[in-house]
């Protein structure tokens, strides 16, 4: 059975990668959205199995020993992985499935599925509007505010292997250069 695209989108933290997705995602119900595994803390308003399975550490180990997940990471000081189980509801259905996940993830992907990935990075417009971004969603703390941002250079250097880029300053403007890159290639 031919296969969908697995589209990757990655960015740094607070450069809105969430919210393109969700819109990308509401624009084309044909493409699946893979839910992650995480040992993060649930935030207000995220729905377990919606957002992310949310797993104690002992859980997503149990998964790794088990090879229930085809990419892991541990990302301030949180694991963060894809399971077998999500990505097999596009494999086996021929269906598009979009993923949520950090540089290092996206790269798994493309190397498990090197055909049929296309990897989009998003970039901040600049660092000042990152960290407003970050703060202003409130969501972290000094010292986790601290461990996104120590990781935004690795970050962006390596999104200079992506397929596409594209630059969050205006989010409808975003929205719709990933919804151009998305039709062009389904
Ligand atoms: P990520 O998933 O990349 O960590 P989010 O999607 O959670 O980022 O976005 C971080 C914050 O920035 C959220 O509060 C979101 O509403 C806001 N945001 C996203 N894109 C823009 C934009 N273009 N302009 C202003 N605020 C934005
Ligand atoms: P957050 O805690 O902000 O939801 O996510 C933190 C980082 O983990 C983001 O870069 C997000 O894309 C990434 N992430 C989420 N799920 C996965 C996953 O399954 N695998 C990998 N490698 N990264 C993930």
């Amino acid at each position: 059975m031919s296969i969908g695209k697995l589209i990757a989108i990655s960015a740094p933290s607070g450069c809105g990668k969430t919210t393109i997705a969700k819109a990308i995602l509401a624009k084309h119900p044909e493409i699946l959205f893979s839910v992650s595994a995480t040992t993060r803390p649930i935030r207000n308003g995220e729905v377990n199995g919606k957002d992310y399975f949310f797993l104690t550490k002992l859980e997503f180990e149990n998964r790794i020993k088990d090879g229930g997940l085809v990419e892991w990471e541990e990302i301030y000081g949180n694991y963060y992985g894809t399971l077998k189980s999500e990505i097999h509801k596009a494999l086996d259905n021929g269906r598009s499935m979009m993923f949520d996940v950090d540089v290092k993830g996206a790269l798994s992907i493309r190397r498990n599925f090197p055909k049929d990935s296309v990897l989009v990075f998003i970039e901040p417009p600049d660092m000042e509007v990152l960290i407003e971004r970050l703060k202003n969603r409130k969501t972290e703390n000094a010292e986790t505010l601290k461990r996104r941002l120590d990781r935004v250079p690795m970050e962006l250097e390596q999104g200079s292997q992506f397929d596409f880029k594209v630059v969050n300053d205006d989010l409808d403007a975003a929205i719709a250069q990933v919804d151009e890159i998305v039709k062009k290639i389904l």
